[in-house]
């Protein structure tokens, strides 16, 4: 499975896709500007095994701020809102009031429609985000893509019902593995943020995250390989419940 990933950003989306259809079981693919939505989603039309994220990255938002209406626009055609979020670097600072606006309007648009599924971004304003969060999180569900804030926003994260999706780069990183160690076991999905990470020179790839990430974990929760499979599995099965056009 993979939580997070742009699949419409590798080289040849095309060729990812069709791997990704035969090789993973679960597969979100987030968005970085609503106006790749719907070229994006087209790309995976055939794929009952993956899902598509309407986004707007916290990164993005100084040049694309313009295309927030696109949110109301194609809300309706997805369980999903990602990638979303907030991004407190110091590159970013002048975009600050606009990313609040982007990402209270993705929030409070996915609570008025019953509720969605959101992949967040938190660098650096992991206490900001959570702020957010907590009045819209009756409806949503939150997974929290490559959390890296401290312990005691990890614990009000836990307390808020945030999800975590780690990826084979957190699991290598001793603050990473901290964080993750700390993570309640049923709140614990995969990811990989390709093609933005590689290893060794190597991007990551969708089917990357159970092999790369599955002995990680079972180092980690001292159990075996295939216990932490079933439990992410289960995981999986819980979260994709979750979905808005399952319920309604
Ligand atoms: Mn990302």
């Amino acid at each position: 499975m993979d939580f997070h990933c742009h699949l419409d950003l590798y080289p040849d989306p095309i060729e990812v896709v069709a791997t990704t259809k035969r090789e993973c079981t679960f597969v979100l693919s987030v968005t970085t500007t609503p106006s790749a939505y719907e070229k994006t989603a087209n790309l995976v039309k055939d794929c009952p095994n993956i899902e598509t994220g309407l986004g707007l990255h916290p990164e993005l938002v100084h040049q694309r701020f313009g295309e927030l209406s696109l949110f109301d626009k194609w809300i309706h055609s997805t369980d999903f809102v990602g990638e979303v979020g907030l991004d407190g670097s110091s590159r970013y600072r002048s975009s600050w009031e606009n990313q609040i606006q982007v990402f209270t309007h993705a929030l409070k648009l996915s609570d008025t429609h019953g509720g969605r599924i959101l992949s967040i971004h938190s660098r650096q304003a992991a206490t900001e985000v959570m702020n957010c969060l907590e009045p819209f999180k009756y409806n949503n569900t939150f997974i929290l893509h490559w959390f890296s804030g401290t312990v005691k926003e990890l614990s009000r994260a836990v307390e808020i019902g945030c999800w975590f999706s780690v990826g084979p780069l957190m699991l290598r990183g001793k603050k990473g593995k901290s964080l993750v160690s700390r993570i309640p076991k049923e709140r614990i999905l995969l990811e990989t943020d390709g093609p933005f990470t590689s290893i060794n020179k190597q991007s990551l790839y969708p089917w990357d995250a159970n092999r790369m990430c599955i002995p990680e974990l079972s180092e980690l929760w001292g159990i075996d390989p295939n216990k932490v499979s079933s439990i992410l599995d289960e995981n999986k099965k819980i979260l994709l419940s979750k979905r808005h056009s399952l319920i309604n």
